[in-house]
């Protein structure tokens, strides 16, 4: 039984992904009003797992957002290269939890495979070891969790036993263009939103080296690798020497721009990042495998661990460093499976590829618009371009008309006080007939 029940599947994997590059990017809204049949009470008894998987392809199928096509430009999403699909659905046939070696040998081992394969791709000091997360989100605040740990245990302040009520004070300094998730982690760390130094950026948002405030050795320095607007890398090199020198603890959010690090074209971005102590990136992004999954990279594997660690009398530590000791979870996936698969089937020259491609790609689309005479706000240094067709309501209409039509779907965004239309390319899938299809629906919506 089960095993029609996986080939059905098998075939609608197929048949969903071949359909791709002739559906629509984003649901019709027929596909959407018709979620309203799975408001329905909780059946007294429960059906066939036919019917149940059913109800997910016939309901659910239409009413996916395309982010695995090629032409799927909001956010920076990613797709899923099909090995990883497949890699993600033999770790789900198999169920395995990581979180402790003895639950998953082969979870566990291939994270410990990823975690060199990532340290080497992106030239990190060898030291390091990394925790598989949830995403960037997550990433970020296991490294400031531990840089909190770090600042305080050299005040001989046991902050995981004692708190934060009455510690020494740490000065959080971030970039003005610092991503909301630095924000939230900053919340839950008890080190708060608002009680941050903030940096000045210039007109692409990257940190003004001439501005820096005062680092020493009680600061936690939180740097950007990749804009979410306009893909902009701090000037790593001018500023890291100086905080490293001066004992803070630098952290790099790097959800997307970290790749950058394992091209050759672009690698010169990332330029001295090696200084820093912890690194965020995320795999479900610009890696191209399924969500969720984030790394966090830390220099001090050791710290990591002595923040994360927890006991319990059935927790039997087997090993010095058990895989949850690196995140902030004990039950999840085992998501170096897929990581794994990625990497393998990319290899060193297909992961620059990759990348490189995609930052070609939107410079395409930024030339595109520029040609037709549209004005483009960003240097296009990575794989974001944000245009402007002169006025909100204008840019507005511009995307609507997009949207309907379901060519290609891009998102919005306020960048330095200016409403603009923000397309990222990280897509394995997209072509350059996608990027010129897309380009030429864009200029055609803003003509009429
Ligand atoms: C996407 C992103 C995040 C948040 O990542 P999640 O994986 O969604 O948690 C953090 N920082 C940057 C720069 C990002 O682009």
């Amino acid at each position: 039984m089960s095993d029609k029940l996986f080939h059905n599947i098998a075939d609608y994997a197929n048949e969903y992904m071949d359909n791709l590059q002739d559906c629509r990017v984003y649901p019709d809204n027929s596909a959407v009003r018709n979620l309203s049949e799975f408001d329905q009470p909780i059946p007294d008894h429960g059906l066939e797992s036919e019917n149940i998987l059913n109800q997910l392809r016939e309901l659910g199928g239409p009413a996916t957002v395309a982010t695995t096509s090629g032409r799927y430009f909001g956010f920076v999403i990613g797709s899923a290269l099909p090995v990883t699909i497949g890699a993600n659905w033999i770790s789900a046939v198999w169920d395995q939890c990581p979180g402790l070696d003895i639950l998953s040998p082969i979870g566990n081992k291939l994270e410990k495979v990823v975690s060199k394969w990532l340290v080497d791709l992106f030239n990190l000091p060898s030291s390091s070891d990394c925790g598989f997360v949830s995403g960037a989100t997550m990433a970020n605040f296991t490294a400031l969790a531990t840089a909190r740990h770090h600042i305080l245990k050299k005040h001989g302040w046991d902050v995981e036993e004692d708190g934060l009520f009455g510690a020494p004070e740490i000065n959080v300094v971030v970039s003005a263009e610092y991503h909301a998730s630095i924000e939230k982690a900053l919340a839950l760390l008890g080190l708060g939103r608002s009680r941050v130094t903030k940096i000045p950026v210039d007109d692409q948002g990257r940190i003004r080296a001439d501005s820096m405030p005062t680092i020493d050795a009680n600061t936690i320095l939180i740097v950007q690798a990749g804009n979410v607007n306009t893909g902009s890398f701090d000037p790593f090199e001018k500023i890291l020497p100086v905080a490293n020198e001066a004992g803070a603890w630098i952290h790099v959010d790097g959800a997307f721009g970290l790749w950058a690090a394992a091209t050759s074209n672009y690698k010169h971005l990332t330029k001295g990042i090696e200084l820093a102590d912890s690194w965020t990136v995320d795999l479900h992004k610009w890696l191209n495998v399924p969500y969720d999954s984030g790394v966090v990279i830390c220099k001090h594997p050791n710290e990591v661990i002595d923040t994360m660690t927890l006991n319990a009398g059935y927790i039997l530590h087997r090993q010095e460093r058990e895989p949850y000791m690196m995140t902030q979870a004990m039950s999840r996936r085992a998501r170096g499976i897929d990581a794994w698969a990625a990497l393998s089937y990319l290899g060193r020259t297909g992961t620059s590829a990759l990348i490189d491609r995609c930052c070609i790609f939107a410079d395409l689309f930024a030339q595109k618009l520029q040609q037709a005479g549209h004005e483009i706000l960003n240097d296009v240094v990575l794989n974001q371009v944000l245009v402007t067709f002169g006025s909100k309501e204008k840019n507005l209409s511009v995307m609507q008309k997009l949207q309907d039509e379901g060519i290609c779907w891009v998102g919005d965004t306020t960048w330095q006080n200016q409403h603009a239309i923000r397309i990222s390319v990280s897509s394995w899938r997209t072509t350059e007939e996608d990027i010129i299809v897309s380009a030429e629906a864009m200029i055609r919506a803003a003509n009429n």
